[in-house]
């Protein structure tokens, strides 16, 4: 069957995108996903961040299409992996043992988890993939995008058209492209009348990025390379916001912002730290592995080290672009060869020299990940714009619970949790009740059949820190493929569903009663409220997306 007008173009196969995929596959739609990297995923897989989830995750409020992939990442070890029997019985799997969620997987298994979902649509034709394409032009007519220029690797280009076009991208680049009307960067007080908002708007103030990568640690063995350039650059430089160099085992409790000490082994905890960072995102962990099968632990590098700060992606020329991923990269290696020579260790040494990088983990050959991690993207400006009063404790007050919105699409929760940033500004990491995702932020304010489907939808600087997570970008581009859907089957545009109440409420139908996806919180889950027990508790909050 030919694929060349579908019902859908995807453009960005990450989280949001393959969502998008496939909840309009679903109701019967016709899809082309093109993907930059040759990994569908995005933040899951080619960025190598394991998911970073909310307390709910394993409840009935997960959305079937998240809670289906999350099983057979479990499946998937049970199936092809030498667990041991406790492991392998255990019906709360988690593959690394990681901290960071109860489910600390490696990329690779989710590539496979997301091609074994898409794999039947694939095979009907309904569903056709073009990795290694990005986006290089947008044709626009009117408030309508006519078509999508994607480029291979090679050069050679190709001209996609649908009625409805998802951008699910990891920066927003449709937005650009298309001159569709967008914000970067941070807004300013002035106009959101956020709490945590600088006083006035800076384009150029956007979160940190961070270039992942994988390890394990062999004891007795030497896998030191070549001294990176910058080496000695990181090694010193110490921005006025942080208490020293980032080479180093100190850094900042996101949320107090108090210095605090903690070294990627600890044999004990400390008074800092009651896990060390090696298990903040192990993604195996030899203990669930038969003996003699998978020897050593590995370990996922997303750590406060390796947050890239120096200069933004966003609202630069390419070559600045291009420079800043160049230098993010050299921050990780850095990264890395202080850990292997010069790091301090718990037995009084320096340096774990048998510290691995394992590329294969993460499909590469120089053993980083394939893409940057992003935290921020481009977000469209969109008919409702979820900022911080909607979700934030702080702003809501305490027992409020975070805005219930009538055109809910589905739900999510985590912190507020902004990275340092470009703009020299530390860490905002603070506390927001469980949310919904409103329609109307997924709605442009003009363009017409163009929908944002990752973390450039309409949310804010400040509410970007708790809507960019794995499982809520996947219920984003889940409404939004669901959105596609019923649009084109009632023939209307989107922003008719949101606007008439009927519409509205027979498209909420479709996300309950056909993709079993809930849309409130329980009252008890909104309004709730997270006090730590103890000052551990407090000290071992991380920042951890
Ligand atoms: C290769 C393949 C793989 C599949 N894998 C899965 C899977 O993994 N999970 C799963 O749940 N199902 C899967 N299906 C089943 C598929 O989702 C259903 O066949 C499809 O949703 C049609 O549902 P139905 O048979 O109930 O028909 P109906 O509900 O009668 O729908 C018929 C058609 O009407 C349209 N439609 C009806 N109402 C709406 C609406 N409100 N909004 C938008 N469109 C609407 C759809 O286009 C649909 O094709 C798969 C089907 C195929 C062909």
């Amino acid at each position: 069957m030919s694929q060349t007008t579908p019902d859908l173009l995807v453009i960005g196969g990450g989280t949001g995108g393959v969502a998008a995929a496939l909840a309009a596959l679903r109701l019967g739609r016709r899809v082309i996903m093109t993907e930059e990297t040759d990994w569908l995923g995005g933040q899951l897989t080619s960025q190598a961040v394991p998911p970073d989830e909310n307390a709910w995750m394993e409840g009935p409020q997960t959305s079937p299409s998240y809670a289906d992939f999350r099983r057979r990442v479990r499946d998937y070890y049970r199936r092809n992996y030498p667990l041991t029997t406790s492991a392998a019985s255990d019906p709360a799997l988690n593959p690394g043992l990681g901290v960071v969620s109860r489910l600390c997987h490696e990329p690779r298994v989710a590539v496979a988890v997301i091609d074994e979902m898409l794999a039947p649509w694939r095979a009907s034709g309904h569903l056709e993939v073009l990795l290694q394409h990005r986006p290089v032009h947008v044709e626009i007519a009117g408030d309508l995008v006519r078509s999508v220029t994607v480029r291979d690797i090679n050069g050679v280009e190709r001209t996609l058209a649908a009625p409805i076009i998802v951008d699910a991208t990891e920066l927003g680049d449709l937005l650009e492209l298309g001159h569709i009307e967008h914000v970067i960067g941070a807004e300013g007080r002035d106009d959101t009348g956020e709490l945590h908002a600088p006083e006035v708007a800076n384009p150029l103030d956007q979160q940190a990025v961070s270039w992942c990568f994988a390890l394990e640690y062999r004891s007795g063995e030497d896998h030191v390379g070549d001294k990176p350039k910058r080496y000695d650059h990181w090694r010193t430089h110490v921005d006025p916001f942080w208490p020293g160099p980032q080479l180093s085992w100190t850094d900042v409790e996101p949320i107090g912002l108090a210095v605090r000490t903690r070294p990627i082994f600890q044999s004990r905890p400390t008074p800092h730290a009651s896990f060390d960072l090696w298990r903040f995102r192990r993604i195996l962990a030899a203990e669930n592995f038969r003996n003699g099968t998978i020897d050593s632990d590995v370990s996922l590098v997303n750590w406060p080290q390796i947050d890239y700060w120096e200069a933004p992606l966003l609202g630069v020329d390419e070559v600045s672009a291009q420079r800043a991923l160049h230098a993010s990269r050299e921050l990780s290696a850095s990264f890395l060869y202080w850990m292997q020579t010069e790091a301090p260790r718990e037995d009084g040494g320096h340096g774990y020299r048998g510290l691995r990088l394992r590329g294969d983990i993460t499909g590469t050959d120089d053993g980083y990940a394939k893409a940057v991690y992003v935290r921020e993207s481009r977000r469209a400006l969109t008919e409702f714009r979820v900022v911080e009063q909607h979700v934030g404790v702080e702003a809501r007050g305490a027992g409020a619970g975070s805005e219930v919105f009538d055109d809910s699409v589905g739900l999510g929760h985590y912190r507020i949790d902004l990275h340092p940033s470009t703009a020299g500004r530390t860490y905002v990491d603070i506390e927001s009740y469980p949310f919904q995702i409103p329609l109307g932020a997924l709605l442009p304010v003009r363009v017409d059949n163009l929908l944002p489907a990752a973390k450039n939808i309409g949310s804010t600087h400040i509410t970007n820190g708790c809507y960019r997570l794995h499982p809520v970008e996947w219920s984003i581009g889940e409404a939004v493929g669901a959105l596609a859907a019923f649009a084109l089957e009632r023939g209307c545009p989107p922003r008719a569903v949101r606007a008439d109440r009927r519409l509205l409420l027979d498209y909420q139908h479709v996300l309950t009663a056909r993709l079993g996806i809930t849309l409130q919180w329980p009252e008890v889950v909104r309004t709730h409220h997270y006090v730590p027990q103890d000052a551990q508790e407090s000290k071992d909050s991380v920042s951890v997306g």
